[in-house]
């Protein structure tokens, strides 16, 4: 018998965009819920992420005339994934962003930059992004309308078990409240019954050095990574722990934009990946040449990377700088990023071979003129920049890893799945914890599409879940 300290309809567990999504909509739907987080403060990755959301016609792409269709997102999403996405759940993914983003306008109040862009793997500008450029404008929003509906969110709680009945159905949880992370032992055990249902969004795994490396013996300690120190895997062992399917668990991405002389994501990786890649070109130092399509995948990216087996040099002039501004100028004074007046004095500064590089962006320059689809697939007629305006600015680049895009198995409805592919009673999940949706790959702007998704039908339908019993 378990003695409970308390109980709630719903007992959510993690305080990013899929748990706070959930939470505000299982308390409109007339549950108590409770919030529980682990790390002192709310928001997990969520909170340090760009706040770059996609959705095939979204309101501003309807005020700029930007044809988009879900058709073209889902197919973007798939080639991505490497056909591994499983097409219901991308389904969901695609034919709901655009709604849920206005939901994110509408109800929490979320203001958006009046800019699209355009990221690797995507056929349109199809990616707004938060006013002040950061996934906090989000949980922000959010915790201030779970405090006005009285939605208590408790940090320190440490989710340490699923509980379940005789019947293999969810019915709370073991957690250790006053968890100082990472001390396992800290705290008290407690535990949190709940009447209806358990929303799992305790996010990816990124910062698990352990559980990564089981999936991945690569991705050691030696191996960066963007995440937020609790990106751990707990949550997900947990729900494995009860029966819940593995799904794509070692396919985990890397960021191809992070920078190799800066801890974490840093400022210099937004620079990277707001102008290096969009309009510049990445080059071998050691042969002064490109090695890949910088509008391709992050996997490609990475891999093309990870392939020369050392740090690779990201170029673009200053046209294409100006994007960044504000993260190039962080990036300068702290020499994450380099600026030269001559393509030779980058070259020589990177130790290139003689004349290389400016062969290299000759031939490309040449390229764009005549609208050519370079050897890497690169369609140089359409938006690329010529390099030609100095001064140029330099980037040393090495994969980070960024994203988990396995988890566990949820259906349409966001019910985990058993390896028997039955939902799991009254256990929910969304976010990043789950699998299947990415598939190989997860392109830019696409997770906290798809968190904000899922949370919310995680909590619809935690709200509606009936008590054992209750026929
Ligand atoms: C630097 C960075 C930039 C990014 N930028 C973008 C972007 O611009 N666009 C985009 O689409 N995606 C972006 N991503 C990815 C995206 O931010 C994440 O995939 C998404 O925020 C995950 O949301 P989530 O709610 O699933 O998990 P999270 O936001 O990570 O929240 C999970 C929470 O659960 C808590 N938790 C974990 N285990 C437990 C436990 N056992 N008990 C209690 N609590 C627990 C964690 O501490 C955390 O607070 C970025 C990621 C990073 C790291």
């Amino acid at each position: 018998m378990t003695n409970w300290d308390e109980h709630k309809d719903v007992v959510i567990i993690g305080s990013g965009i899929a748990g706070l999504s959930a939470a505000i909509e299982a308390k409109a739907a007339g549950a108590s819920v409770v919030v529980l987080e682990k790390m002192k403060v709310t928001g997990g990755n969520t909170r340090i992420s760009d706040g770059g959301i996609a959705a095939p016609n979204n309101y501003l792409q309807k005020e700029k005339g930007v044809e988009d269709s879900q058709a073209q997102f889902y197919a973007d999403m798939r080639a991505a994934g490497l056909g591994l996405n499983h097409p219901d759940l991308l389904e969901v993914v695609t034919a709901n962003a655009a709604e849920s983003v206005d939901w994110t306008r509408e109800v929490l109040g979320v203001e958006y930059l009046d800019r699209l862009d355009r990221f690797g793997g995507h056929a349109s500008a199809r990616a707004l992004t938060t006013r002040n450029h950061t996934g906090a404008d989000f949980t922000r929003a959010q915790m201030k309308k779970l405090e006005a509906m009285g939605v208590e969110v408790r940090t320190g709680c440490l989710l340490t078990a699923l509980l379940t009945d005789d019947r293999g159905g969810v019915c709370g949880v073991a957690i250790r409240s006053g968890y100082q992370f990472p001390d396992a032992n800290s705290g008290v055990a407690e535990h949190i019954g709940a009447n209806q249902a358990v929303v799992l969004a305790t996010g990816g795994f990124g910062s698990d050095v352990r559980f990564r490396s089981i999936q991945n013996p690569a991705l050691n300690e030696s191996v960066g990574s963007t995440n937020h120190r609790g990106a751990t895997a707990e949550g997900l062992i947990a729900a494995l722990k009860i029966g819940a399917a593995p799904v794509h668990l070692s396919w985990i991405q890397l960021g191809p934009w992070a920078c190799a002389d800066e801890a974490g994501y840093g400022r210099a990786s937004s620079f990277a990946s707001y102008s290096v890649y969009p309009s510049g070109i990445l080059v071998d130092p050691v042969t002064g040449e490109r090695i890949v399509n910088e509008w391709s995948d992050r996997r490609t990216r990475s891999d093309a990377i990870l392939d020369t087996g050392h740090a690779c040099v990201g170029i673009v002039d200053s046209r294409g700088a100006s994007i960044a501004a504000a993260s190039l100028e962080t990036s300068l004074k702290r020499g994450h990023v380099k600026a030269f007046e001559s393509l030779s004095d980058l070259a020589t500064a990177y130790d290139m071979p003689d004349g290389r590089l400016e062969a290299t962006v000759k031939h490309y320059n040449d390229a764009i003129g005549k609208g050519r689809t370079d050897r890497f697939g690169k369609p140089l007629g359409r938006g690329a920049q010529l390099l030609a305006a100095p001064p140029f600015y330099a980037i040393r680049l090495w994969p980070k890893v960024h994203y988990t895009a396995g988890g566990i198995g949820i259906n349409a409805q966001a019910q985990v799945l058993d390896l028997d592919q039955r939902a799991i009673p009254h256990l929910y999940a969304a976010g990043e914890v789950c699998g299947g949706i990415h598939g190989a790959s997860r392109l830019g702007s696409c997770a906290l599409a798809e968190c904000l998704v899922f949370g919310r039908i995680a909590g619809q339908q935690a709200a509606a879940c009936r008590p054992e019993g209750d026929a």
